[in-house]
């Protein structure tokens, strides 16, 4: 089939690349010249393992393509992706500017009868759905109705789009096995001609028919991947109530840990132990700095501020947001317990990135940290094996000293903290850093060394909730 996606950011240029490598037509169209540029000499943007080969598979077969002209792909197309940004507003609720230019960017390409599927795969209130339906019918309102000689209205043909909702549920640093290979794929519409649509664009997903990757391995057993159909409004809300549900496993484990350290408990066995009830299951059970990246703030504040529309207060969501702020906190408190004083002492933060595989440093939990340490005087070194060049280039007011490795940051440090599970960080030399570092205070805040090895080692460890 052939497909339009419209920005090419984490999740854009991850759908793009995969519908290319499953046999489709695609376009990627953006409005930033610099990353067209980087895409048409196949360089990724953005740092996401396996990307820039599959990139380099779709343009080779000339299945991947990129543009700056939104509207010369969007006539070519017979579904079109909405996959720009939707960035939180100080009030807490998405900004949809970049949505609402597309979506009558969209409206106003298109003379022709052909239908079209318009799939918004951007994090979206509920009811945008019809919102984007209303945009696209005004882009082509725009030049429907044409003034002839004799003052009469001429009605030509209208374009039909159906607009349909495709939540996207991607991880960054494993973003393409998830889109190969995800749990489950939701698609939202009214129309069933929409659904059948992109039944039969996702029918390789479906029923797993293509040939793996050499980058991304199919899990053992997957034969099929569960289609979820709904309306477009729950379909919008299947996306908030899942970073939502996440968001609040990690605060509650978070609480939990807290709770752990005042009577002695260790969270991380806490977690094995209610993990393995099937009810529960292990996964983002796992005490630490909190929750960040993209999404989780930004969709947690929306379904909140949504809940107001109504007026309902969303008591658990507010809670599950203060905790996540209050463990960033509990960090810089945990330094002042081991340094007692933080001003002209030098911390050594392990880790940028908002999680590990990846460049993306939106609400980084390491970044708030960093800040806090600079405001109360402290000198604040930082080595990240990826994101470095995105932090300088993004937060050139945060003060910070770069190290090119472990070892050049543990150079006279008074405390190293651990904020993102890098594998690195996991197997570094602690005897090397041991020699090292002024004072051996190490803060694991990511739970992800061993208290005994790096005790052994000679260093005063902390944990979360351990
Ligand atoms: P991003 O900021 O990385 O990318 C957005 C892209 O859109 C940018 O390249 C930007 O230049 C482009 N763009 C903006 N306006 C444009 C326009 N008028 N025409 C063409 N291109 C335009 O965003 P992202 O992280 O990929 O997220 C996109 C959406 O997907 C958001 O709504 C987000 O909530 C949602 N989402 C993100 C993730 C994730 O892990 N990043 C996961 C699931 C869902």
């Amino acid at each position: 089939m052939n497909v339009c996606v419209i920005g090419t950011g984490y999740v854009g240029l991850v759908t793009g690349t995969c519908l290319a490598y499953l046999g489709h037509a695609v376009v990627c169209v953006d409005n930033n010249p610099q990353k067209i540029a980087l895409l048409e000499a196949g360089k990724s943007p953005i740092y996401e393992p396996g990307l820039e080969a599959l990139l380099d598979h779709g343009i080779r077969q000339g299945t991947l393509t990129f543009t700056l002209d939104l509207a010369e792909a969007v006539r070519g197309a017979e579904v079109i992706f909405i996959a720009v940004g939707t960035p939180p507003l100080p009030s807490g609720e998405p900004d949809l500017q970049y949505v609402e230019a597309v979506a009558q960017g969209i409206g106003a390409a298109v003379t022709d009868e052909k239908v079209r599927v318009v799939v918004n795969k951007s994090t979206v209130p509920i009811g945008s759905g019809n919102w984007v339906e209303m945009l696209v019918e005004e882009g082509v309102s725009a030049h429907q109705s044409v003034p002839t000689g004799t003052g009469a209205l001429k009605a030509p043909q209208a374009p039909h789009f159906l607009v349909a909702s495709n939540p996207e549920f991607l991880r960054e640093g494993s973003a393409i096995g998830d889109t190969l290979y995800p749990d489950r794929i939701v698609i939202g519409a009214q129309a069933p001609e929409a659904v059948s649509t992109l039944r039969e664009l996702y029918a390789p997903l479906l029923d797993q028919s293509f040939d793996a990757p050499a980058i991304a391995s199919r899990p053992e057993g997957l034969r099929s991947v569960p289609l979820v159909t709904t309306d477009l409004a729950s379909a919008e809300m299947i996306k908030y109530a899942a970073n939502a549900f996440l968001a609040t496993k990690i605060s509650f484990i978070n609480e939990v840990a807290n709770l752990c350290e005042k009577v002695g408990a260790d969270v991380t066995q806490v977690a094995k132990g209610i993990g393995l009830d099937t009810r529960i299951g292990s996964r983002f059970l796992n005490a630490g700095a909190g929750w960040g990246g993209s999404c989780f703030g930004k969709d947690v504040s929306a379904l909140i501020s949504i809940g107001r529309e109504y007026q309902y207060e969303m008591e658990l969501l507010k809670a599950t947001v203060s905790v996540n702020a209050h463990q960033r906190q509990r960090l810089i408190q945990k330094l002042q317990e081991a340094l007692k004083i933080l001003k002209g002492k030098t911390i050594g933060i392990l880790g940028l990135a908002f999680k590990p595989n990846t460049d993306d440093l939106r609400d980084a939990p390491a970044l708030d940290v960093a800040r806090h340490l600079l405001k109360m005087g402290a000198r604040v070194k930082a080595y990240d094996p990826i994101a470095m060049p995105h932090c300088r280039e993004q937060h050139p007011d945060l003060d910070i000293h770069y190290s090119e490795s472990v070892e050049e940051l543990a150079v006279g440090c008074d405390a190293l903290v651990l904020m993102t599970e890098w594998d690195e960080f996991k197997a570094m030399d602690l005897t090397i850093v041991r020699g090292l570092v002024r004072t051996p205070v190490l803060l694991d805040a990511r739970n992800v060394l061993s208290p005994a090895v790096c005790q052994n080692y000679g260093f005063q460890y902390m944990g979360v909730g351990r």
